[in-house]
C-alpha cells in the first residue's frame, strides 16, 4: 500500500471533529461550529477543511438568505403603506424609496440594490422552493440569480414547473450547467418567451466604455445577436492569424484588439492591417494628463470632529430608543436631534459664511462657485452613488428664500446630487441636513443614517 493509499485510509478511519458533518444544516449551530480562532483549522485533516469551506459555504447561502427575507419584508410594509390613489412624481414610489435605503445600508450603487429589491421579492412570491434551498445552504445565491433571471416574466405555471424541475439537481451542478439546464427546458415550455426575450436584448444594444482599476478602459459592444458578433469575431481572428503567418510575434489577443481597434476608428479594411504593423513599431507616446486634485481648505477638519460628534449623538439616541423599546418612529428621533445640532451650529456658521463674503443673491449660483462645490463632492452627495457632480444638480440642502435669507445661495448650502437622489431626498422617511459646508448627513426612513465627508472622490 502506499503512503497516499495509507494516509486517506487513516483519514477515513479517523474520529476527526468534522465527521458527519457534512449535511449539517446551516444556522446557529452551524455558526458555532465554524466559529473559532483560525488556529484551531491547524488541527484539522485536509478532509475536514474541505468540509469546514462546503459548511462555511453553505452558512453564507442561510445568512443571504435572511438577508433577502429582511428586504424582502421590509418591501412589503412600504408597499402596504403607500397609498397609491394619487401618485406624486417628484418623490419616489414606495418600491424606489426601498431600493435607495437598501443602497445606503449595503453601500451598493442603485441598480445593484433594485437589483437585490426585486430578487428577494420574486423569493417570496414566485421561488418559493428555491428560497427554502438557498436558506437550507443546498444552493448558493448565484444558482438563485440564475433561477430567478432566467424565469422573470415567464407566466406562473411555467416558472413553477421549471423550479420544480431544477431545484433538486442544482446543488450538484455549476451555476453555467444550471442555466443550459433551464434554458432547454424554458425553450420546451415557452419558446416564444424566450423569442421574446432575445429581441428586447437585442433592442437593448449598445456600446459601452468604462474604466479598469488598472488605469485602461474597456470598451463593449453589448447584446448584438450572436450570429453578428461571432461573424466579427472570426472575420478579426482570421486577419489576426494572416499577420502571425506573415511574422508578427504579437499573441492572437493582441491582434484582434489592435486590429478592432483601427477598425472603429474608421481606418478602411485593406490598410487596416498595415496601419496595424506601423503603429506596432512607433508606439504612441502620447502621456496621459496629470490628475487634477482638489485641494480645498482647512474647515475640512472641522468637518471630520463635527461627523464624530454627530455620529457619537446618533447612537446615543439610538441606544435610548432600543432601551425603551422605541425603534418605531426612530427615523424622526434621528431627524429631530441632528437638527438640534443644525442650530447649535448655526452662529458660529453664519459668522463664518459672513466674513467669506461669499453668498450669491439668487437662485442659481455662478459658475465660480459651482466650481468649489464640484471640487468639494466630485460625485453625488448620496452614499452609494458615484454620478460626476458637473452631470448633477446643485441642491439648496435648505430650500432657497430670499426674503429671510435661509436656504441661502452659498458653499455652505449647497451640494451636487443627481435627479434620482434629489427625488430621495423629497421623499417622506428621508432627510438631508448639512450642519457644516460640505458635511452631508441622511437620515433614512427604517432610522438609520449615512455621513457624507467633504472631498467624498469617484470611487
Ligand atoms: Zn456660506
Ligand atoms: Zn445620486
Amino acid at each position: 500500500m502506499n503512503a497516499e493509499l495509507a494516509e486517506v485510509t487513516a483519514t477515513m478511519r479517523g474520529r476527526g471533529e468534522w465527521e458527519h458533518r457534512r449535511f449539517f444544516p446551516p444556522g446557529p449551530k452551524l455558526a458555532l461550529c465554524l466559529s473559532g480562532a483560525e488556529s484551531t483549522l491547524a488541527d484539522l485533516s485536509e478532509t475536514e477543511l474541505v468540509e469546514v469551506a462546503a459548511a462555511a459555504r453553505r452558512q453564507t447561502a442561510w445568512a443571504q438568505a435572511r438577508e433577502l427575507a429582511a428586504i424582502a419584508e421590509l418591501a412589503r410594509r412600504r408597499a402596504r403603506d403607500e397609498q397609491d390613489d394619487h401618485p406624486d412624481y417628484r418623490i419616489l414610489s414606495a418600491h424606489e424609496s426601498v431600493v435607495e435605503e437598501v443602497a445606503a445600508a449595503l453601500s451598493l450603487t442603485s441598480e445593484s440594490a433594485a437589483t437585490q429589491v426585486h430578487l428577494a421579492e420574486r423569493l417570496h412570491t414566485d421561488l418559493p422552493e428555491t428560497r427554502c434551498a438557498l436558506e437550507a445552504g443546498q444552493i448558493d445565491l448565484p444558482k438563485v440569480r440564475a433561477i430567478s433571471d432566467l424565469t422573470d416574466h415567464l407566466p406562473a405555471d411555467v416558472t413553477a414547473t421549471v423550479e420544480e424541475a431544477v431545484v433538486e439537481r442544482a446543488s450538484e451542478q455549476t451555476t453555467g450547467q444550471l442555466r443550459r439546464r433551464i434554458r432547454r427546458i424554458v425553450q420546451r415550455l415557452a419558446p416564444e418567451q424566450l423569442e421574446r426575450r432575445k429581441r428586447e436584448a437585442i433592442a437593448g444594444r449598445r456600446l459601452e466604455v468604462w474604466e479598469t482599476p488598472d488605469g485602461t478602459a474597456d470598451l463593449s459592444l453589448r447584446d448584438l445577436a450572436a450570429a453578428d458578433a461571432h461573424a466579427i469575431h472570426n472575420k478579426i481572428t482570421a486577419m489576426a492569424h494572416t499577420l502571425r503567418q506573415d511574422g508578427d510575434v504579437r499573441t492572437l489577443d493582441q491582434l484582434r484588439a489592435d486590429l478592432a481597434h483601427q477598425l472603429l476608428r474608421g481606418t478602411p479594411l485593406p490598410e487596416v492591417a498595415r496601419a496595424v504593423q506601423v503603429e506596432h513599431t512607433e508606439p504612441s507616446a502620447t502621456a496621459a494628463p496629470e490628475p487634477t486634485t482638489a485641494s480645498g481648505p482647512r474647515e475640512h477638519d472641522t468637518a471630520s470632529v463635527l461627523a464624530d460628534v454627530i455620529d457619537a449623538r446618533l447612537t446615543q439616541v439610538t441606544e435610548h430608543a432600543r432601551m425603551q423599546g422605541r425603534l418605531n418612529g426612530l427615523s424622526a428621533r434621528l431627524q429631530l436631534a441632528v437638527r438640534d445640532i443644525d442650530e447649535q451650529l448655526a452662529t458660529v456658521r453664519d459668522a463664518l459664511c459672513a466674513a467669506a463674503d461669499h453668498r450669491h443673491i439668487g437662485y442659481r449660483p455662478p459658475a465660480a462657485m459651482r466650481k468649489v462645490i464640484e471640487d468639494r463632492h466630485p460625485v453625488c452627495v448620496f452614499p452609494s452613488c458615484n454620478r460626476r457632480s458637473n452631470r448633477c444638480d446643485l441642491d439648496h440642502t435648505t430650500p432657497w428664500r430670499e426674503q429671510d435669507g435661509k436656504g441661502r445661495t452659498c458653499p455652505c448650502n449647497l451640494a451636487p446630487l443627481c435627479r434620482r437622489h434629489h427625488r430621495t431626498k423629497q421623499t417622506s422617511g428621508w432627510a438631508l441636513f448639512q450642519p457644516w459646508p460640505g458635511l452631508l448627513i441622511w437620515i433614512t426612513p427604517a432610522g438609520t443614517w449615512h455621513i457624507v465627508h467633504p472631498e467624498r472622490h469617484l470611487e
